[in-house]
């Protein structure tokens, strides 16, 4: 189909984008590792020519501050293209693998392919960032790639959208708004993988739409994440981290710490820190504080209100109801039955909870659903192993917060109810791909006399084979 027949199509025709986009991957283009790293290029040039813009969009619909958004936005975007452009030979090189003796002469590779068609849903938390992280690793891979944008963050998405139409081509890449028309292009068309960040309840509903067709899937999602700062910590390491942490886009983070279990013995030093470093960071009025960022709707701001009154208030507590923004909130004496006991906070609240015996700690946590990640602060060596050993979570820190996102080389995901797959460098490379194995045999020489009929029942050789052989 024409290039201008894939330009002219509006936002919603996404069925009819997606067969446009097959017919393209079909023309083995994207397969060219120099037409891919060409679009690599392009993405970095889209990003360095609308910097300023980006982070404004950003600001007017999350309010971050732009140093925020260009530390969690734009610069792992920038490390992700970088690391993609030098590594993508290496990661796309056939591999050769070992060859039983039996079948030799023959020579078994490993071959990295596309895996195709590619849907990308993303969400509005950090929306650049989660929009276009996966299109690196969709691109590198060497996939043509529809991105659902999130309708929450509405600057961010019209700009990107607006954006990506005018860096490139829609027979390749295409960004797209409409749930439901979306949707409908899962049900019907034939997506070959599909990559989804946001939370469960969509996450069921997209599963769903992919097993009908069983389309692979990754999720991305979240859960609560705790953080256990034990008696041996840097407390005021730990204060400083935790309220990074927690106060980054006002703990509208995926990764964010969810809850705090303290030792009982350093509590009350450790909260004095935590207070100390919010007013350091946001002054003593964050939700008054320009460069606090703000809860992303009144919806959300409603609901995380709503938990002011599930206990007592350490610290914090205040609201800024004509800008949705809520102070760095630590709370105690959780009321029996709060959802923040069972739901993902994502905002800037944390309940605290001190303990005794680190034991039972690690056994409430080991029968908790798996989260997203897991954060410790301790200098006791054994501690460290027995909980990375012990608990199931899918990422964290020993000593920090939220900092393994930073790193491309570590991959990143959850493990069932905070989600499955991997991503960032090259595992997103990986699993925006697939293996090809393929054995390559001699036309001139065909060894295999015992696979071919007519057969007998005397196994004897076949034994001698196997044992010595195989
Ligand atoms: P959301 O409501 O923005 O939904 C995510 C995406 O699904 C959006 O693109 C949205 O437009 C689309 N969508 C929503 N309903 C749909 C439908 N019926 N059909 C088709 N598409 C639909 O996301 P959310 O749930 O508000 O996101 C917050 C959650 O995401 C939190 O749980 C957070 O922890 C998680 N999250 C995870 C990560 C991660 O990398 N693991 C990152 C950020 C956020």
């Amino acid at each position: 189909m024409e290039n201008r027949t894939a330009s002219a199509l509006a936002d919603g025709d996404v069925l009819e984008i997606l067969e446009i986009q097959r017919d393209f991957f079909a023309t083995g283009k994207t397969q060219e590792l120099d037409f891919r790293r060409r679009l690599l290029l392009n993405l970095q040039k889209m990003l360095r020519e609308n910097e300023t813009a980006l982070l404004d969009a950003v600001y007017k619909d999350l309010g971050k501050p732009y140093q925020e958004s260009y530390l969690v936005e734009l610069y792992p975007l920038y490390s992700e293209i970088k690391l993609a452009l030098r590594n993508l030979g290496r990661w796309n090189a056939p591999k050769t693998v070992l060859t039983p003796l039996v079948l030799m002469p023959a020579v078994s590779r490993v071959y990295r392919k596309p895996m195709g068609n590619v849907l990308v849903f993303s969400t509005w938390n950090y929306p650049v960032q989660l929009s276009l992280l996966p299109l690196v690793s969709s691109i590198a891979a060497g996939n043509c790639t529809i991105i659902k944008l999130p309708e929450n963050s509405s600057h961010t998405t019209a700009l990107l959208c607006k954006l990506i139409d005018s860096y490139f081509d829609r027979e390749y890449i295409a960004a797209v708004t409409d749930s439901f028309d979306t949707l409908h292009a899962l049900r019907k068309g034939r997506f070959d993988l599909v990559f989804y960040t946001g939370g469960p309840l969509v996450a069921k509903i997209i599963s769903k739409a992919a097993a009908e067709k069983l389309t692979p899937i990754l999720l991305e999602l979240g859960g609560k994440s705790p953080c256990i700062v034990d008696k041996t910590a840097n407390l005021k390491l730990a204060a400083k981290r935790i309220v990074f942490g927690k106060a980054l886009a006002s703990g509208q983070t995926c990764v964010a710490p969810d809850y705090l279990f303290v030792d009982s013995q350093i509590k009350d030093k450790l909260i004095g820190y935590i207070k100390y470093y919010s007013e350091k960071f946001y002054t003593d009025k964050p939700h008054k504080n320009r460069y606090y960022p703000k809860i992303i709707n009144s919806l959300h701001f409603e609901r995380l209100r709503s938990y002011l009154d599930d206990g007592d208030i350490i610290i914090g507590g205040e609201v800024n109801e004509a800008e949705n923004k809520i102070s760095l909130t630590l709370m105690e004496n959780i009321k029996k039955g709060s959802k923040l006991y069972t739901e993902e906070i994502f905002g800037p609240i944390l309940p605290v909870f001190e303990y005794n015996n680190i034991n039972t700690v690690i056994r409430f946590l080991s029968r908790r659903p798996t989260p997203l990640a897991l954060y410790l602060f301790t200098t006791n060596r054994a501690l460290r192993n027995k909980v990375i050993s012990t608990l199931s979570f899918g990422n964290g820190c020993i000593n920090d917060t939220v900092m393994q996102l930073a790193n491309p080389h570590l991959p990143f995901g959850g493990i069932g109810l905070s989600g499955t797959g991997r991503y960032h460098g090259k595992s997103g490379f990986l699993s925006f791909s697939t293996e090809c194995s393929i054995m390559h045999s001699p036309a001139h020489i065909d060894n295999g006399w015992l696979r071919y009929p007519p057969f007998n029942n005397d196994v004897s050789l076949m034994r001698i084979l196997t044992r010595f052989f195989t």
